[in-house]
């Protein structure tokens, strides 16, 4: 888990996102996207991973709803907090399929707001103490351990080995793009180029690869990199 929690905002209200930003802005441990559509949102969500997503219902392209439900149908289980107007129909929200964590109805207390972001957030990272399976390994990534499922054998790993593992991981074999590693492990404000992702890369074969010159489990593939589950 890096330092940083990263927050996507789905809302077209340039005053609301504003307000949010300017007062997310005063807590350092969030880092904030917005985005103005469903459309927006779908193809960064696609492209970058978040912790937490904050999704208007009353989008200008799409129901917020919808665009949950096709967030889900593409994978991603990031917690989503669906932003809802007075008028909506909260028991809808979560109702069957949408596949939203929680909502908030405005106008809404910030401090509501952040609390709510918090606990999911907090329950999110227990999730991840989860063991996560890679080719003959499991991860625990709480622990930054790789252990040798048949052996029991263990592998300590770095803060930042461990993360580029899990968010491959979370790719589930597809390819991800070296930019987007390298701003999930190292945050975006981070100056970090591709050649410190590279040398890290080159490290983790070193302790998980047989023959680490013949990657067969943390692969390259045009662009960036993928996992061999
Ligand atoms: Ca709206």
């Amino acid at each position: 888990m890096s330092a940083t929690q990263r927050i996507l905002l789905v809302e077209d209200d340039d005053t609301l996102a504003e307000t949010l930003v300017e007062q997310l802005a005063l807590h350092p441990e969030f880092s904030l996207t917005r985005a103005e559509t469903a459309k927006q949102a779908l193809d960064i969500t696609q492209k970058t991973s978040f912790d937490l997503i904050l999704l208007d219902v009353g989008l200008p392209d799409q129901d917020g709803r919808e665009t949950c439900k096709i967030i889900r149908q593409k994978g991603i289980k990031t917690p989503v907090v669906m932003l809802t107007g007075a008028s909506t129909d909260a028991d809808t929200i979560l109702g069957l399929d949408a596949g939203a964590n929680d909502y908030i109805t405005k106008p809404f207390r910030f401090g509501i707001l952040l609390a709510r972001m918090r606990a999911h957030l907090r329950s999110q990272q227990n999730s991840e103490s989860a063991v996560l399976a890679i080719g003959p390994y499991d991860l625990r990534a709480a622990v930054k351990v790789l252990e040798v499922r048949e052996s029991g054998e263990k592998i300590r790993l770095t803060e930042k080995e461990t993360n580029i593992l899990k968010f491959l991981h979370r790719a589930q074999g597809a390819a991800v793009p070296r930019e987007v590693l390298l701003h999930e492990v190292w945050g975006y404000n981070a100056e970090v180029s591709t050649h410190t992702l590279e040398t890290h890369i080159y490290r983790l074969r070193q302790k998980i690869e047989t023959d680490p010159s013949d990657a067969q489990i943390l692969r390259t593939v045009d662009g960036g990199y993928c996992l061999n589950l």
